[in-house]
């Protein structure tokens, strides 16, 4: 260990203020008061307060709210709405068909909408009052192992003040190392402390790995005569365009308190086409007939991206490890097919907090008692939902009509489908080349279709996400071969990466004729991940820039 950390010890470490952890952190202080147990838990976040880098739909399915805190509604739950009215549409370019039947799955009745950056800033109020050490603006770097290099101790956190040559600042603070009996990973989509163990222990399956789906969401406020606002429509699903039916993925649209309404669309990042941009396209959608209509007159009030885990099931890592446990979005539990994860993320803590009691018990923090967690996982609603929904991603990336086939049948066969497993490929092998016939785009051309207000390009995205870094300190996206962009990258897909990033951090620019070079603006970082899953090189590293960096989410 570096000599200049400090070593700050807790029995419990959670690494990521998200609802997993959240849950599993007041779960585990409940136990052990019931228990008589005395435990110091910690809880570090990489957003500067809790709340700052969630984003979600979201509706929340309240199974595992109901069985964490039953009164939940008298504790003044930030809850949006509970009327959820489920419609589904198909839409064309410039019609909607109305989907009669909404499979079983997409029906909300019991569940509420919420914005998740309000539900886990109610949720850390109620774990620092049960006695959690809460700390934001600290990001987990680096994951501490004991002398066996198997034996997970705890995460050191990121230096402070180191510019951009990586020497220190007259404001330098060095990082702590934060040791614990057990460490819960609940870092959300594509933790990079989870890629970190995994490179080194391998703890997802090489045949099945994690798939994603990134997200472009906003909330718009509606002016009060808007009819949508009085209407009995609460939820709308959509699919086909703009993304067609050879892309992963669809929008969702949900009635908000204070005349305001989330809209989003999820793109899976299966996808082939290497001009397709999913921002672009999510202004598409916005000028649809059927949505552009449902928010005439609106404003963005904040937007935002953040990437999905949506492999489920057959992607999950292992579990427990000696001193760790992994829950949540992290650890795939998201439920595609419902579009949800929140429950399940809560759920997991739970468990995992459970297990945490019982290692207490026996005095034992091996994976030898932690491992129980895999078994109550198994046991749980988590796996009858996942085991459930297990080929649904799959059958979602089908090309063309033949999805629906896939789909129909793993429907009627409680997620077995016509092959199980089917099988999942990386997401960054599926872009096509532009030579390969993949220059399929968006219909309105990057730089199109903006109002300022209703319709505004990524940079006022960016605004309106409230994200700021400190400009002086080392990039935190690492590029690891800059000629492969110039060059082989620009020729075979003309760089993909400043399409498919949401926040307009990569340009290639030609200042002087001829001479082209990528030009990096990390300060717009939304924390998405998206560059780092999708690049089909696999050429960037997403890491941890400075803690308290990244967006300000309030009410998304
Ligand atoms: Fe997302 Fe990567 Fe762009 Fe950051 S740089 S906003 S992580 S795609």
């Amino acid at each position: 260990m570096d000599q200049t950390r400090e070593e700050l010890p807790f029995d419990i470490l959670f690494v990521g203020g998200g609802p997993a952890n959240l849950a599993g952190a007041i779960h585990l202080i409940n136990l052990a008061n019931e228990k008589g147990i005395e435990i110091e838990v910690g809880l570090i976040e990489k957003g500067d307060e809790i709340g700052a880098h969630a984003l979600s739909g979201a509706i929340l399915d309240p199974t595992a709210l109901k069985e964490l805190i039953p009164d939940y509604v008298d504790k003044n739950c930030p809850i949006e709405s509970s009327e959820c009215r489920d419609e589904f549409y198909f839409l064309t370019k410039n019609r909607h068909h109305k989907v009669p039947f909404v499979p079983k799955y997409m029906h909300n009745e019991g569940c509420h909408i919420i914005s998740l950056s309000k539900f886990t800033r109610w949720l850390a109020e109620i774990a620092e009052t049960a006695g959690v050490n809460i700390f934001p603006g600290f990001s987990g770097t680096d994951v501490l192992y004991d002398s066996d290099g198997r034996s997970i101790m705890g995460v050191g956190t990121g230096d402070k003040g180191i510019d951009k040559n990586g020497t220190k600042k007259s404001n330098f603070e060095p990082g702590v190392d934060l040791t614990a009996k057990v460490t819960v990973f609940g870092e959300g989509s594509r933790g990079s402390l989870l890629r970190e163990i995994d490179r080194k222990l391998q703890i997802f399956p090489a045949d099945m790995p994690q798939v994603f789906e990134t997200a472009v969401k906003e909330v718009i406020e509606l002016p009060e005569t808007n009819p949508f606002l009085s209407s009995d429509t609460s939820v709308v699903h959509t699919f086909g365009y703009p993304l067609g039916l050879d892309t992963k993925g669809g929008a969702f649209l949900y009635k908000m308190a204070n005349n305001r309404i989330s809209l989003g669309l999820v793109v899976g990042l299966d996808y082939e086409a290497p001009m397709l941009e999913p921002y672009q396209a999510f202004i598409q959608l916005k000028h649809h007939p059927l949505i552009a209509d449902i928010i005439a007159g609106g404003k963005v009030l904040q937007q935002g991206a953040k990437t999905l885990s949506a492999g489920g099931f057959y992607t999950m890592p292992t579990l427990a490890m000696d001193g760790a446990l992994f829950v949540g979005d992290s650890a795939s539990m998201l439920n595609s097919q419902r579009l949800k994860g929140i429950h399940t993320a809560m759920k997991s803590g739970m468990l995992a907090a459970e297990t945490i009691i019982e290692a207490f018990e026996k005095v034992d923090f091996s994976r030898r008692t932690l491992g129980v967690y895999e078994a109550k996982v198994k046991q749980s609603w988590i796996n009858k939902e996942l085991s459930a929904s297990r080929n649904f991603s799959q059958a979602l990336s089908k090309k063309g009509p033949s999805k629906f086939v896939h789909l129909g049948a793993q429907y009627i066969s409680n997620g077995r489908g016509i092959k199980d497993p089917m099988a999942i490929a990386t997401d960054h092998s599926a872009m096509k080349t532009i030579r390969n016939g993949g220059a399929m785009g968006n219909d309105i051309p990057e730089g199109e279709g903006y109002d300022g207000e209703l319709y505004v390009d990524k940079l006022t995205g960016v605004y309106l996400s409230g994200t700021t870094h400190i400009e002086d300190q080392p990039c935190h996206l690492v590029v690891q071969d800059l000629d492969l962009c110039t060059n082989r990258c620009h020729e075979e897909y003309q760089n993909p990466c400043t399409r498919f990033c949401p926040a307009q951090v990569y340009e290639m620019v030609e200042e002087t004729p001829g001479e082209r070079h990528l030009k990096l603006n990390p300060s717009n970082c939304l924390h998405c991940k998206t560059c780092e899953i999708k690049d089909p090189y696999q050429n960037i590293i997403w890491t941890c820039p400075e803690g308290g960096g990244g967006p300000k989410y309030s009410i998304t």
